[in-house]
């Protein structure tokens, strides 16, 4: 269980998403590995029990349902070892708890998911752990920061609300160069359109909440990391107790076998929608990484070999009535937290507030849009229906 669960085999990226993680004669033939549950695991000896030599030891422990998912998780993103956390945010938790110390110091992209924020600012610096947030177009010159304790960069690419693109190669230089480690929250792109582990990361985590259930119908989370913290990772997840649940695991499983055709329609919907929106009169901005007015755009094309559903646009100057009447308003798309799932979603924000390393000054209202799988001509025609109602209210 503390070794690599990775297949070696190199095959496409739809294949694997189909077949990796899956034994179906190992379960009399049945395609989808059973949702196991359980605390409890017997033991046939005295001697067997003392050395603890199944495959299986205790249900917190790991189960042929965390093993098939983990295994998915892990090939996809190129890494070693995945080991499945109750949600992305507990996925964010157990990786900065496993791979910090008291007296350590790191770096985090200022533009990183707001939550994460809070456990550096809380959890992490009770625990003598000091972040500097940095700004994440800082590209290679973030080694001026580096410190002689800095240990690890935590980076999220492109950044929550705001989407900017990093330079990950460049960071993730950075830090080996100091003999730090580079984890990064890949939940945007999913393991599919970023590969973590060839730009030089570390440790990648998954909100699976998002686009491997895909269906707004479970929380779960993933750590992922290279070969040499293996062990450490199933050390500290497992010490800490992190388990996901067995009905979530199921439903991150049954999800991530369409991963890829899903996406496929959240990115080309969202950027035929995105682009649609960069010509609307009542649009400051679209900040879309696969548009060509994405400033950090050629890095996306570089690195990235899809783009998900999720980007926003900076409205010009309207009152919170004419915000309210055009987001209230909408058919298709909800006003929620979270995303990834096959419906559209429209969320304002305001990202000034988590912001300390950079000045977030958008020219008007920001909202974050989530693209589903609907008809496109639908969620135009839902958009323009809400931009009727925003000139109406004035
Ligand atoms: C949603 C999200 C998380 C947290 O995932 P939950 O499953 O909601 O806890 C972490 N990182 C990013 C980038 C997210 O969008």
């Amino acid at each position: 269980m503390t070794g690599s669960n990775k297949r070696e085999t190199p095959r496409r990226p739809a294949t694997d998403i189909v077949h990796s993680g899956r034994d179906p004669f190992a379960h009399h033939g049945f395609v989808n590995t059973p949702v196991y549950r359980g605390s409890t695991v017997l033991f046939r000896t005295l001697d067997s029990f003392e050395r603890r030599d199944q495959r299986y030891v205790y249900g917190r422990r790991g189960t042929p349902t965390s093993e098939a998912l983990e295994a998915a998780i892990a090939q996809l993103e190129g890494g070693a070892r995945t080991w499945l956390a109750p949600s992305g945010a507990a996925a964010v938790a157990t990786a900065l708890l496993s791979f910090t110390k008291a007296g350590d110091h790191i770096l985090v992209a200022d533009t990183v998911y707001q939550p994460t924020r809070k456990i550096c600012d809380g959890l992490l610096r009770r625990f003598g752990v000091e972040t500097t947030y940095y700004d994440p177009t800082l590209g290679a010159d973030i080694a001026g920061l580096m410190r002689p304790g800095t240990t690890l960069i935590y980076t999220e690419s492109p950044g929550s609300q705001t989407f900017e693109v990093q330079d990950i190669p460049a960071i993730a230089g950075a830090a080996h160069a100091a003999g730090a480690l580079l984890a990064i929250d890949n939940t945007w792109a999913s393991p599919l359109y970023f590969k973590p582990f060839v730009h030089g990361a570390d440790i990648s985590i998954q909100a699976g909440t998002k686009y491997i259930v895909g269906h707004a119908d479970a929380m779960l989370g993933a750590i992922t990391v290279s070969e040499p913290l293996a062990g450490r990772l199933v050390a500290e997840a497992g010490g800490l107790g992190i388990c996901a649940g067995t009905e979530e695991m199921f439903l991150g499983l049954r999800g991530f076998r369409t991963l890829e055709v899903r996406l496929e329609r959240h990115w080309h919907s969202g950027v035929e929608v995105a682009g649609w929106l960069e010509e609307r009169p009542e649009v400051a901005r679209v900040i879309h990484p696969a548009l060509p007015s994405h400033p950090q755009h050629e890095l996306w094309k570089r690195d990235f070999l899809g783009a998900s559903g999720l980007f926003s646009i900076v409205l010009k100057p309207c009152s919170k009535t004419a915000l309210a009447a055009m987001l209230e308003g909408y058919e298709l798309f909800g006003m929620g937290a979270s995303w990834g799932g096959y419906e559209s979603l429209a969320l304002p924000f305001d990202a000034a507030k988590s912001r300390s390393a950079t000045a977030w000054q958008p020219e008007g209202p920001t909202v974050r849009f989530h693209i589903g799988l609907e008809d496109v001509a639908d969620l135009k025609a839902d958009l323009e229906a809400g931009f009727a109602r925003l000139a109406a209210t004035g």
